[in-house]
């Protein structure tokens, strides 16, 4: 039965594309259908791994509203329904802010006088590409967009009933986060034994049980710090589904934009994480 897996981080920079490419190029390399979908559209960065040429692009679009300030009596009813200030009432004509708006079309209902439309807005982008047997979807928000959920959709949206899906998600624990695991199957949390991973990975923990999501921790530099996190696992009884050491030589494969999973040493180390994670899903 073919799943959806996430690859998630209470914060930027433990490892969480490292584990997301190393895991779907190995499924994929054992002739198992994967895609990879690349959910982190602030920084998508999965393809440095991957090497895909894109085949296509197409840009992801939000609603927003447009007025006929002919019809506009300057009410204001628009404004005080706009729950992100993205319209409002200025002089003698209404503004709207498409960075701000959310594309709910709550003020397109609230105006008396049918003064609003609603126009495509462009987002972002989505890009699909093919390499190493693998399938992948990239999501991108464009510059000065601070809305992520509808292009992480449309990155969703390419998810397929016949493909295990390895979605990288953004880090943190905010809604584009939430968007992201909000229907996987399983969710990976990696973290570092750090002070800043202890405390990241807690809010992670938070969420995916209030999401009631299963999930299973990666130790990433686990030979770095202290034993923090290893100890809240097991007190919270938190799978740890492995615990991968600091080594110079996965530091320069990833600088290097380098699967490790090309060296002996590593090659079995991700199958071995998906076998774990197929006994619990
Ligand atoms: S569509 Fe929603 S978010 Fe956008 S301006 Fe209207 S009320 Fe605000
Ligand atoms: S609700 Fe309609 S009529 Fe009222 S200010 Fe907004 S656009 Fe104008």
């Amino acid at each position: 039965m073919f799943k959806k897996i996430a690859v998630a981080s209470g914060k930027g920079g433990t490892g969480k594309t490292f584990v997301a490419t190393n895991l779907a190029v190995s499924l994929s390399r054992q002739h198992i259908k994967t895609r990879l979908l690349d959910c982190d559209v602030e920084a998508p960065n999965s393809n440095l791994f991957i090497h895909a040429e894109w085949t296509n692009s197409e840009p992801v679009n939000i609603l927003v509203p447009q007025v006929d300030q002919d019809k506009c009596n300057l009410c204001g009813n628009c404004h005080k329904v706009c729950e992100f200030n993205a319209i409002g009432v200025f002089g003698s004509s209404v503004l709207v802010f498409n960075e701000l708006c959310h594309g709910c079309g709550g003020c397109r209902l609230a105006c008396p006088e049918n003064a609003i439309r609603e126009v495509d807005y462009p987002t972002g982008v989505c890009h699909y590409g093919f390499a190493k047997d693998l399938n992948i979807v990239s999501g991108e928000l464009n510059i000065g967009e601070a809305k992520a959920p509808p292009v992480i959709a449309a990155v969703k949206k390419h998810i397929a009933a016949d493909e295990i899906a390895i979605i990288d998600a953004p880090p943190g624990t905010s809604c584009p986060v939430v968007e992201t695991v909000r229907d996987v199957d399983y969710v990976i949390l990696v973290t570092e034994p750090t002070p800043f991973g202890y405390n990241d990975l807690k809010l992670s923990v938070n969420l995916l049980r209030k999401l009631e999501k299963r999930f299973g921790v990666i130790i990433n530099r686990s030979t770095l710090g202290d034993d923090r996190v290893e100890e809240f696992c097991l007190e919270h009884e938190i799978d740890i589904l492995a615990k991968i050491p600091y080594s110079r030589t996965i530091a320069q494969a990833y600088a290097t934009g380098k699967l490790v999973i090309e060296m002996d040493e590593f090659k079995n180390t991700f199958t071995d994480i998906y076998q774990a994670i197929e006994t619990r899903i």
